[in-house]
């Protein structure tokens, strides 16, 4: 219903009585505040614990995420730890291998009453105080928060269907859909630069409109890193405002992915992809790109072992040579990256192509 009313009950809205400048941005307001409180509390903070913080923001997260009508912490955590644990298998609430409109809604749609109450995996988050209020008022705070805040807004500007119509409906509409998309878009399109195994593709397009959340790919290869966009550039919002809060003690023990395993991850998928595409191809391409690319994995293999020997002591980084090191291992394993990429980019050139990369 909430599609159909947001969708075509504002179109109509719209259709009779216009749009006020209030409305979009109370949708934007309404539409930041839900989604965050899913992202950075949902699911970075309950789901993985892959940041802490205290007991204050605890409740605001929980309450933004209550907002979104998309179920208790306790539920939406528990299915999400299966969809990790799990992942594409019958034990997979979500599982791409059901299909894309399973995965993005067909799911919930199909949750039997036995499911809906079935939560494991979450006892570690039952104590706390905001998940024990939530579990007793879930829909007195969704409905306070999500609707008659809203009609309140609107109440105030004279237009309460409009704000109604914007702030919950359409609002709820795309933040729900968002989330669904990180279910079925991100393990269907997509690059898969950390794990070729699994069906989680990266995508900065849905990361556009989904706080972050769209590096799917790397998020599924390292679940409890507090970032999903791990470059600079990569649109991650929920990271930068962890990040941002960090430097006010508000959250702490920020949990991030040694850098050599990232490498060490990105390298094995690159080379095991281009070993395949060899494997398919006839004798002279084995025989021109195979030797190169053993020599280059023996290079990478040395780099990423002396590059974990340092990161094992990472706390006593301190000294001139180990910075040093550092450096050359990053600078050295960029280049044996460039050799790859362009050797991948030869075969391209003859067709042997996979979707894989
Ligand atoms: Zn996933
Ligand atoms: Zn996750």
């Amino acid at each position: 219903m909430f599609p159909l009313i947001g969708i075509f009950g504002t179109s109509i809205y719209i259709y009779f009585y216009g749009v006020v400048w209030y409305e979009p941005i109370l949708l934007l307001v309404f539409w930041f505040i839900s989604g965050m409180g899913i992202t950075m509390g949902y699911h970075r903070l309950f789901s993985h614990k892959s940041y802490q913080t205290n007991t204050f923001l605890e409740w605001v997260l929980m309450i933004f995420g209550s907002l979104a009508l998309e179920n208790t912490v306790l539920k939406w955590s528990s299915d999400h730890r299966k969809h990790h644990s799990f992942s594409e298998t019958e034990d997979d609430p979500y599982s791409i291998v059901k299909g894309f409109w399973h995965a993005h809604i067909g799911w919930v749609l199909k949750n039997t009453t036995e499911e809906k109450s079935r939560i494991v995996g979450v006892k570690d988050l039952e104590k706390k105080s905001a998940i024990i209020f939530q579990n007793k008022y879930y829909y007195h705070i969704a409905i306070i928060g999500g609707v008659l805040i809203p009609l309140l807004i609107g109440l105030m500007y004279g237009r309460p269907l409009g704000a109604v119509l914007w702030g919950s409906f359409l609002r709820i509409t795309l933040v729900h859909h968002a989330t669904f998309l990180i279910n079925s878009l991100c393990h269907y399109k997509g690059k898969r630069t950390y794990d070729s195994s699994s069906t989680s593709r990266d995508s900065w397009f849905i990361s556009l409109f989904t706080f972050g959340e769209g590096y799917h790919n790397y998020h599924h290869k390292f679940p409890s890193d507090f970032r999903n966009g791990i470059s600079w550039f990569a649109f991650d919002p929920s990271k930068w405002i962890i990040s941002i809060l960090s430097f006010f003690r508000i959250t702490s023990h920020l949990r991030k992915t040694k850098d050599h395993l990232i490498f060490k991850s990105k390298f094995e998928t690159l080379h095991t992809t281009l070993i395949e595409r060899l494997n398919n191809s006839n004798e002279i391409y084995q025989n021109l790109y195979k030797d190169r690319l053993s020599v280059l994995s023996k290079s990478a293999n040395d780099i990423l072992l002396s590059w974990q020997k340092i990161d094992i002591n990472v706390n006593s980084i301190s000294s001139y040579i180990d910075k040093k090191h550092l450096k050359e291992y990053r600078s050295e394993i960029k280049k044996i990256f460039k050799d790859l990429h362009n050797i991948s980019r030869k075969l391209n050139k003859r067709g042997l192509v996979t979707n894989t990369i």
